[in-house]
């Protein structure tokens, strides 16, 4: 297996592929996951972290999405409940059943339009549900959640389930890789190769290449190439064809992370009726809440969205409109936002759908719409040049889409897969022997001599690659300490991501592999040279490179879009700009 950065580039340079991804979001890891399992022979190229686009920001909820029975989409609610299943049992200890207090004020007519709902979402998960919804009293409701009139007279509970975003991405993309894929980071895709009006395949860029003209660049060749560089998908599709016509319409959602004393749930919560008509969710999330989200159109600079001082404001407010709390900008540790990639139709709609044959899906949309109105679905567009681009979608349904743009690719193409796939039941690396193992954690624990709660922590964030980890901090007892105290991560971890996650960087640690951005009081700048430290041998950093991964932590870490605690004041839609290299 290809293991160093180094090797994946030089494998990236030298092989020729079959097919090609532009993208290491969750939607293109899912299509190198898909594709090496059909026995192609697949490469990837990100140009910055896997999962560094939207895929770190989301509101990490693998789910139908209970918003979107009001918009009569139930096709694309029953898929996405299909998936949460699906999921659950491909990666267990990455996505995991969560319940949620959908709260009810009185007056018979509201509770039984609140209760249909949950029956249609239960209806459509079928055999998959996770657990009936269920009718609660007032006294009955869950303890911790301190609602306020009128919404304290109880509700229905439900279940849905929740991930790690990042984690998710990674860990289909090194199941990718374990399968003979090749995924090169930190490499830029800047134009597309072709011959006799067919793509061929393209060119890029190593971005941590030294300087000087034509630094890094180098070409890719391949018989498919699939576009999934998500709110980025106008500019790779205008590398194939300059006259295209933009088609992304990003929306922006913003977020704020709060600390668990603030809000001691255990059940995520809903707050049903925003004043711009969604809902916002309060989950609880690795030792903390997390609050979202917001949903508009937006005309900023996609490569760092930040959230606005009036998004912050907003769900401060809806917060406390629903909550005994009152949460001030200071409970803040953490705000972040993502863009959604949705695509405009041709006819001027804003839509998803499917399209294999290169004709718009049919619309569904419309330009009066607001973005939260439109649909999630996905949509496969196919060049005349034979590029497939894919956008849309949502985390839960990457699977699907992955499906469906490599079918196309394959039917634009003419190549031929060895074998078909079927990745609904290919388990992700570190699910074989997860659940035998979590029944035995007392034991485990037992055998490396450490407290059962770290080893289900290790469990739960590795799967069955814990036991590597536990065998790290056999040999140096000194990796089980915490890297944030409080906060779960142990020393080992960043040890572990640095030899076997495809590390380039010190963000990619503290921000992705573990989340000090989202999570820790100072977004990790406290811990980055203890942890920078530890992983130098790794990577083969000396000490100017360890000084300038801090520094460039240091800088990613304090520059809203980044997690960075927003203050009143921050400025809106400005962050700092910080280099990559
Ligand atoms: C606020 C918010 C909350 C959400 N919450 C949920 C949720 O709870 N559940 C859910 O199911 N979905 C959720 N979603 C939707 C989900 O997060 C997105 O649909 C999904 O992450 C998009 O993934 P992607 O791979 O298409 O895009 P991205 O993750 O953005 O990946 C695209 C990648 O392409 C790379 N790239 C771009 N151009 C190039 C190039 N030229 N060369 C090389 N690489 C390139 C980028 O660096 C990027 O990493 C949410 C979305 C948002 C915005």
């Amino acid at each position: 297996m290809v293991r160093t950065r180094h090797d994946h580039l030089q494998a990236l340079k030298t092989r020729d592929f079959d097919l090609l991804v532009i993208g290491g979001g969750i939607t293109g890891v899912g299509v190198a996951l898909d594709a090496t399992a059909r026995g192609l022979r697949v490469g990837l190229i990100e140009k910055g972290d896997i999962a560094s686009g939207t895929s770190s920001w989301s509101t990490k909820l693998v789910h139908g999405g209970i918003r979107y029975l009001e918009q009569f989409d139930f096709p694309m609610v029953r898929e996405g409940l299909r998936e949460r299943h699906t999921l659950i049992r491909i990666a267990p200890y990455l996505v995991r059943r969560l319940s949620f207090l959908y709260p009810s004020k009185s007056g018979f007519a509201g509770k039984a339009y609140v209760d249909a709902g949950l029956w249609m979402y239960d209806l459509l998960a079928g055999r998959k549900a996770l657990g009936l919804h269920r009718r609660v009293g007032r006294a009955e409701k869950p303890a911790d959640a301190p609602m306020k009139a009128p919404w304290d007279r109880g509700g229905f509970t439900y279940y849905d389930s929740q991930t790690d975003d990042t984690r998710l991405a990674l860990a289909v993309l090194l199941t990718a890789v374990e399968r003979g894929a090749v995924a090169a980071t930190y490499t830029e895709v800047t134009g597309i190769l072709k011959e006799n009006g067919r793509v061929v395949g393209v060119r890029a860029r190593d971005l941590h290449a030294e300087d000087g003209a034509d630094a890094g660049a180098f070409e890719v060749r391949a018989r498919a190439v699939i576009n999934a560089a998500g709110v980025w998908m106008d500019r790779v599709q205008r590398m194939d064809d300059t006259g295209i016509q933009a088609r992304v319409v990003p929306s922006k959602g913003a977020h704020i992370v709060i600390p668990r004393e603030r809000l001691p749930i255990t059940s995520a919560l809903i707050m049903p009726e925003t004043s711009d008509g969604r809902v916002l969710f309060a989950v609880p999330w690795q030792g903390r809440v997390v609050i979202g989200t917001t949903d508009a159109e937006y005309h900023g600079d996609i490569d760092r969205p930040v959230a606005s001082d009036e998004e912050v404001n907003f769900i401060l407010r809806t917060a406390n409109e629903y909550l005994r709390i009152d949460l001030t900008r200071s409970d803040i540790v953490a705000t972040y936002a993502g863009l959604r990639p949705l695509i405009r139709m041709s006819g001027g709609g804003v839509s998803g759908g499917q399209d294999p044959g290169g004709q718009d899906a049919p619309g569904g949309g419309d330009d009066q719409l607001g973005t939260k109105d439109l649909s999630r679905n996905h949509v496969v567009l196919t060049s005349p040049a034979g590029l497939v681009s894919i956008g849309g979608g949502k985390l839960t349904t990457y699977r699907l889409m992955a499906h469906d743009a490599v079918e196309a690719a394959l039917a634009a193409t003419g190549l031929r897969a060895p074998r078909r796939a079927n990745t609904s039941t290919l388990p992700l690396t570190g699910t074989p022997g997860y659940r035998e193992l979590r029944g035995q954690t007392g034991p485990l624990a037992a055998r490396y001599g450490v407290a059962p709660a770290l080893a289900r922590h290790l469990l739960d964030r590795f799967g069955s690659h814990a036991v590597a980890l536990l065998e790290l901090i056999a040999e140096r007892p000194a990796l089980g300490e915490p890297v944030v105290p409080g906060l779960g991560y142990m020393l080992a971890e960043a040890l572990y991501s640095a030899r076997y996650e495809l590390v380039t960087t010190l963000e990619d640690v503290l921000a992705r592999r573990m989340r000090l951005n989202l999570l820790d009081e100072d977004h990790g700048t406290g811990v980055a040279r203890r942890v920078a430290e530890l992983i130098a041998p790794e990577l083969g950093w000396d000490d100017a490179r360890v000084d300038a991964e801090i520094a460039r932590y240091d800088d990613y870490a304090r520059m809203a879009g980044s997690g960075y605690r927003h203050k009143a004041g921050d400025r809106d839609e400005a962050p700092r700009a910080v280099a990559v290299g």
